[in-house]
């Protein structure tokens, strides 16, 4: 078997139990020889992802809410302290009220907005400027997101408008970490059963859906989610940056039905 991440040191930031889209990351980037470092939202999620991490071998699970800035300071500096060089990232986090994302986008609330906006797209600038200074021999930040950015897709609602600003940010950081060898990229994941996801009002119909209409006539698995970001995260990667690659048996460049 390739170890395409041998030696290299990869923080996965958005572990919450095993459906989540970032434990199949780990899983794969442990399988590719990575040394790997979690981290978890809060208390509520502790003792599951530290349970994950002996399961992975992970070396460390952290604490870190990407809304507190004061933890990720501590999250750089800890690392910084025991001379960790970190050569990738994965943000896989996002969030927003269940209510924003059953009712009409037309009665997204100003604060349901906000925090969206800051949970779910913010937190790259943040998670990538508490990263950047542990890159020190360049690397590559990869995020996810989904089709609801450009496409409306119903119930997504707040969550299209974050993955929109989410890319665009993708972008941004892209440009600003290119000189010192960052590249930052993101996976449009299709649609995935996660804790997430079903929080969407509708996902499963949604599902059997997008597994008509794909090309693959399938849905995604995680494990090809996983094996694009190691992609990413490997040296087979390095030319790619700014970019969105979807990963989603083909869904994004569908019309909306299929006469059968
Ligand atoms: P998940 O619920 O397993 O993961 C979401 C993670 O975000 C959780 O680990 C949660 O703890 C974390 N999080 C939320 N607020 C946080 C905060 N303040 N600080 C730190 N962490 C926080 O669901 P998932 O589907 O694996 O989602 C991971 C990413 O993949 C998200 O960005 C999601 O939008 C994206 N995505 C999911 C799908 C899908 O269909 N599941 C499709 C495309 C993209």
């Amino acid at each position: 078997m390739p170890t395409l991440l041998e030696g290299k040191t990869a923080l996965v930031l958005g572990v919450a139990n095993r459906w989540s889209l970032a434990y199949a990351i780990s899983q794969a980037f442990v399988r590719e020889g990575a040394k790997l470092i979690l981290t978890y939202q809060g208390d509520r999620q502790k003792q599951t992802v530290e349970e994950l991490a002996a399961e992975l071998k992970a070396h460390q699970a952290i604490a870190c809410d990407v809304t507190q800035d004061a933890q990720l300071a501590a999250l750089t500096e800890g690392l910084q302290q025991q001379g960790t060089v970190l050569n990738a990232v994965v943000h896989s986090i996002a969030f927003a009220n269940r209510e924003d994302l059953s009712r009409p986008f037309l009665e997204t609330s100003r604060s349901g907005y906000a925090l969206a906006q800051d949970v779910s797209a913010y937190s790259l600038v943040a998670v990538a400027r508490a990263a950047a200074p542990l890159m020190t021999a360049g690397g590559s930040v990869t995020t996810l997101t989904y089709l609801g950015s450009t496409r409306v897709v119903e119930n997504y609602n707040v969550m299209g408008v974050a993955k929109a600003a989410l890319e665009a940010t993708m972008r941004y950081l892209a440009n600003d970490l290119g000189p010192s060898n960052i590249r930052v990229n993101a996976i449009s994941a299709g649609a995935v059963k996660t804790a997430s996801a079903r929080g969407i009002s509708g996902f499963s119909k949604m599902l059997e859906k997008a597994a008509q209409l794909a090309p693959l006539r399938r849905n995604t698995d995680p494990a090809e989610v996983a094996d694009a970001a190691v992609f990413l995260a490997s040296d087979l990667g390095r030319g790619v940056t700014g970019n969105v690659l979807f990963v989603d048996a083909g869904m994004q460049m569908m019309g909306f039905t299929r006469a059968e």
